[in-house]
């Protein structure tokens, strides 16, 4: 064959590189930094027109971060931590978002990523030992390696409202949010859902809508921000003992988000146990958690996630507050979740949701009583009434952990797809690789403390892993990896048995896909915490890669 020919042939079978990465936010970002220092020559792909990922899409209106600002940012670059300013305690999206751009830019990220590139297929060719994959633009490039750095809340779940597509107005996804903004002036508004992207939007639309109607199924809780803008003395003080925090955001040693007050400290002060302490006791703890704001509420008293009577004390407590704010008995009665245990469903952090209920513009139905009957032309018809509005938004949720995953035809060795492999749930090795799936990486996959972490603190870790398992690889002289399925097995039951200790799987929440009709119910993320889950990497490291099998390519030699 001539070498025109070849490279033809070559050129048909897509671009060679190194390793491709599919996605752009915080994960494929990382990983093409890291991947590019080690010497690879790497293509990203990426469905948006701007890198970011979850922040490029979700721009609904008080859209911002549940971890704080000081925290939730790469650790990897002493200089970028030093340089960026952040705001406030809690960044909105515009300001991640112009992080992420920074970060880019700052490393010149965007000369190998690809925008507006929808991978549609990633299969792994036995003979040539490398992954091949296409995209619905009609790309095609080729790796020996395939990471996905897809996100973990990436795809919003189809609206499973019947009728919905019947409105005749406006109607916009909390997930797919339109770049020009929406002007809900003199509107009136509809919204369902009241997860935490519904708990951040309707205050915002409240103020601005001539009228709103909150459609809530089930009530969730929720517990102050206080976000205000970050002082420049806290900044300033804050900033020289940023290497500790971050160790201490790596070890878990800080509550799973990451803590920044100005001098790290190795624990979260007053995680007691519930029944050692008197009332008093107790409420002056949650009043402490609750006037300091945010996710680390749940760590208040130590074994609200593990026993029953910890936990509806905590949720006690929360109602009184949720009673007091709400000025109306049956609205504040409605706002009460009890249908599920506190943190069992993702706890939200809001400024000002149930303050919105007071006001007069706005207004909740409670489905529990009144359920939605269909979506009309121009409204919502419930068993009792229908309630007419100009414009519908949708906070109803995303396809959590797996739908980005499987949104792609994956195909592993001797051409075994993702979709089957997973049929009754995902399966992996430390929600890393997939057995079958040689040199396939998930950054923060199912079975990894992903979704219960700080993200940014899990993304860093699995890119480190990844990067120095190559490493090891280099130094074997081996250049393919796969996971044992013994140890893929073993580790889903460890996850299982380790959230089946918690009360985490009592809410019927995404994390155990049981938002979306028809998916498995396996609880996906790894509930032990990123400290512990970090020594389980580092032990199995040490353990010679326990549970990952190597060989060596036809290429290799
Ligand atoms: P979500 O928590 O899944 O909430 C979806 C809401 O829509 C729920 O209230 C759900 O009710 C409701 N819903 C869904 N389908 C419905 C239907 N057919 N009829 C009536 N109601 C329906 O989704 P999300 O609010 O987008 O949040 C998802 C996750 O994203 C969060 O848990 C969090 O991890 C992350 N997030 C984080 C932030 C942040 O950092 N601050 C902000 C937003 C999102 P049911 O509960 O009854 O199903």
């Amino acid at each position: 064959m001539s070498t025109i020919e070849e490279s033809r042939q070559e050129l048909d079978q897509g671009e060679r590189f190194d390793a491709i990465v599919i996605g752009a936010g915080f994960a494929g970002l990382y990983a093409l930094y890291r991947l590019r220092e080690a010497g690879l020559r790497v293509r990203v792909y990426e469905a948006g027109d701007g890198v970011g990922g979850t922040w490029y899409w979700n721009r609904y209106p008080g859209a911002r971060c549940d971890a704080e600002s000081l925290a939730y940012s790469f650790s990897f670059s002493p200089d970028l931590e030093q340089e960026w300013e952040w705001t406030e305690r809690y960044a909105t999206q515009p300001e991640i978002l112009r992080y992420i751009e920074h970060v880019a830019g700052r490393f010149d990220l965007l000369r190998d990523i690809r925008l507006e590139r929808r991978v549609a297929t990633a299969h792994y060719e036995d003979e040539a030992q490398l992954w091949n994959v296409t995209t619905e633009q009609g790309d095609r490039a080729r790796a020996p390696l395939c990471i996905m750095a897809t996100g973990c809340l990436s795809v919003p779940k189809a609206p499973d409202v019947p009728g919905v597509e019947t409105f005749t107005g406006p109607q916009y996804l909390t997930g797919l949010w339109p770049h020009e903004g929406v002007d809900f002036t003199g509107q009136r508004v509809g919204v369902i859902g009241t997860g935490s992207s519904a708990i951040q939007a309707i205050p915002v639309i409240a103020k601005q809508a001539a009228q709103l109607t909150v459609f809530q199924r089930t009530p969730n809780f929720s517990v102050p921000a206080h976000n205000h803008p970050l002082e420049d003395d806290f900044v300033r003080q804050f900033k020289p003992n940023y290497r500790e925090h971050r160790r201490f955001h790596k070890l878990g040693l800080a509550g799973g988000f990451g803590d920044t007050e100005i001098e790290p400290r190795e624990r979260t002060p007053a995680a007691e146990a519930v029944m050692a302490l008197s009332d008093e006791e107790f409420t002056e703890i949650c009043e402490d958690y609750w006037a300091t704001g945010g996710a680390r509420f749940l760590a208040a008293i130590a074994d609200t996630m593990l026993k029953d009577e910890a936990n509806q004390r905590v949720a006690d407590f929360v109602h009184q507050k949720i009673q007091a704010i709400v000025k109306d008995p049956a609205t504040a009665e409605a706002l009460c979740p009890t249908s599920h245990p506190i943190g069992s469903k993702r706890i939200c952090v809001d400024t000002g949701y149930f303050e919105t209920y007071n006001r007069d513009n706005v207004r909740l139905v409670d489905l529990t009583r009144t359920p939605i009957d269909h979506v009309t032309a121009d409204g919502i018809q419930t068993s009792a009434e229908h309630v007419p509005f100009d414009i519908l938004v949708l906070a109803t949720g995303f396809d959590a952990m797996t739908g980005a995953l499987l949104g792609i035809d994956i195909r592993g060795a001797a051409g075994e797809r993702l979709r089957d492999k997973w049929a009754a749930g995902p399966q992996t090795y430390l929600g890393l690789m997939v057995s079958g799936f040689p040199n396939f990486f998930t950054i923060t996959g199912p079975g990894s403390p992903s979704v219960l972490s700080n993200m940014i603190v899990s993304i860093e870790q699995h890119v480190d892993f990844i990067m120095d398992c190559l490493a090891h690889m280099k130094a074997e002289g081996v250049d393919q990896v796969d996971a044992e399925a013994e140890a893929e097995a073993q580790w889903m039951a460890h996850v299982s048995e380790i959230a089946n200790a918690t009360l985490m799987p009592k809410g019927g929440s995404w994390y155990l896909g049981a938002n979306v009709p028809g998916k498995p119910r396996v609880f996906m993320p790894y509930a032990a915490g990123v400290g512990v889950y970090r020594e389980v990497c580092e032990q199995i490291v040490a353990d010679d890669y326990r549970g990952f099998v190597f060989s060596r390519s036809a290429e290799a030699g």
